[in-house]
């Protein structure tokens, strides 16, 4: 008996860091491999020279290991079907190149990109649909032989067999047909001898033992060339789903202009990647389950059945819900290290653990928590209009009490409140607002009990009597 191990894979191109589309196609990848206790595997497609760039291939992996997209088998970590750069398989491809060549499944073509682009603009003039003419399908050895004497650097097409319905059964989609004689010999070698995407992508998916691919919707049309590919060199398909597009309010593909940013500024923004994984996660994809996830049980609940057809709708408001929910359980560390190094330089060491857990449910990202700090460590503080108002309605009496107060109590915020109430008779808002106002500048934020311990005497004497001052001068 043979056991099917389900493997998955991502296999992006290095032109650019990671973004909400393809980290969220790698995310579903990994979590189909980890429900069924496969593998996924990772493989970096750099063939287009012009386009890869190594700072990305690196870039791409610092953000997945950042997310916790870890692969069992790729760069760094090995396997049975190494190396997983395509930049460094040209030798695998050479020996396919030939094979299909030799049962005349491939030919060499000579047209320049010129005549390419003439016929296309002719065909579709004449309302027909762009694809090759097949001017040199039928080029006999002698012909082949003068060009390329002549110095021609030809392409190497794949001869799509005529009359041939080809099937699958999309994972995500459903049934798909296609009719073999809609599509054009293509191209599977560059004039420059690398692979083309159509070849490289489907020759390592088989090769590597990649049951499932997962992908973006943008693929669907290739997927009949890449499986006519395969049947010819008697490869194993693998099973194709294609995942829905994100686009944003206005129904076009997600880009900049919504709002969207690479993984990597959204790191520096200061999301977690819990956020990030358990949105993306339900970005065209259904959970019955609300509450937030680790990718173990985002995985187990993960169902291909639950994959939306229909366009998935970015939308930075639940972004911002799943950040709150990974604040919420996020350690204290964890927390201390994201608030960042400004942060760091403004709490003294041995408050630390009282400053995160004062102002935790008060920030949504670092420049928050720097906010509070500012607020805290460095005076004078900068009373909002609001806190201004309720300072003012407060009046000076009002500040002399609670300087007395403060010289009797110290930093015991339960006791200053006791006095003041008794003295002034204030009580509700009256009472709270002008307090926390004149010590952090605003009407809310972090539990006032906590922030006097972090203020101390001082700083409270200092900003108390800034009130006073205020209330009392002409
Ligand atoms: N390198 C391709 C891309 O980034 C991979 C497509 C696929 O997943 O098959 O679009």
């Amino acid at each position: 008996m043979t056991i099917n191990i389900t493997k998955t894979r991502f296999a992006p191109s290095p032109s650019g860091f990671l973004h909400l589309g393809n980290a969220r196609t790698a995310l579903f990848s990994t979590l189909l491999a980890r429900k069924e206790r496969g593998v996924f595997l990772l493989r970096i497609e750099d063939t287009d020279q012009e386009r890869s760039q190594t700072q990305y291939i690196q870039g791409i992996e610092d953000d997945m290991n950042w997310l916790g997209l870890t692969w069992q088998e790729g760069p760094g970590v090995g396997g049975a079907h190494a190396p997983y750069l395509q930049s460094q398989r040209g030798a695998v491809y050479r020996n396919y190149f030939d094979s299909l060549e030799q049962q005349g499944l491939a030919y060499l073509c000579f047209c320049s990109e010129r005549e390419l682009d003439l016929t296309r603009k002719t065909q579709i003039a004449a309302g027909q649909p762009p694809r090759y003419a097949g001017t040199c399908a039928r080029l006999n050895g002698e012909e082949v032989a003068a060009r390329l004497q002549n110095g021609g650097q030809p392409t190497l097409r794949f001869r799509v067999p005529a009359h041939r319905t080809v099937e699958f059964d999309d994972a995500v989609r459903g049934p798909q047909k296609f009719n073999s004689d809609d599509i054009g010999d293509f191209v599977i070698r560059r004039g420059d001898g690398t692979p083309a995407f159509f070849f490289s992508n489907a020759i390592d998916d088989a090769l590597m033992g990649v049951t499932h691919v997962l992908r973006g919707e943008d693929h669907l049309t290739n997927t009949p060339r890449q499986i006519m590919l395969l049947d010819a060199l008697r490869l194993q398909v693998p099973r194709y789903g294609h995942i829905s597009m994100i686009v944003g309010a206005d129904g076009a593909p997600l880009s900049k202009r919504h709002g969207s940013r690479s993984i990597r500024e959204l790191r520096q923004t200061g999301y977690l990647p819990g956020a990030i994984t358990n949105y993306m996660a339900r970005l065209g994809h259904y959970y019955p389950n609300n509450a937030f996830m680790d990718l173990d049980a985002l995985a187990s609940e993960f169902e291909i059945s639950n994959l939306g057809r229909a366009p998935a709708h970015y939308d930075t408001t639940h972004l911002l819900h799943w950040q709150r929910e990974a604040l919420m359980r996020a350690d204290a560390d964890t927390l201390w290290q994201w608030m960042g190094t400004d942060v760091h330089a403004l709490v003294p060491d041995a408050q630390q653990a009282t400053f995160v857990a004062a102002v935790r449910t008060n920030v949504i990202f670092p420049e928050h928590a720097l906010l509070w700090a500012r607020t805290l460590y460095i005076y004078p503080v900068a009373l909002s209009p609001d806190a201004c108002k309720a300072v003012e309605e407060a009046g000076g009496a009002f500040f002399e009490h609670a300087l007395a107060a403060l010289d009797q109590h110290g930093a015991d915020y339960k006791a200053l409140v006791n006095h003041i109430k008794q003295e002034t008779g204030a009580k509700g808002k009256a009472l709270f607002h002008p307090l926390r106002a004149a010590l952090t500048g605003e009407l809310d934020g972090p539990e006032m009990a906590q922030l006097v311990t972090l203020l101390t005497v001082e700083r409270m004497r200092t900003r108390l009597q800034a009130c006073v001052a205020m209330t009392t001068s002409p």
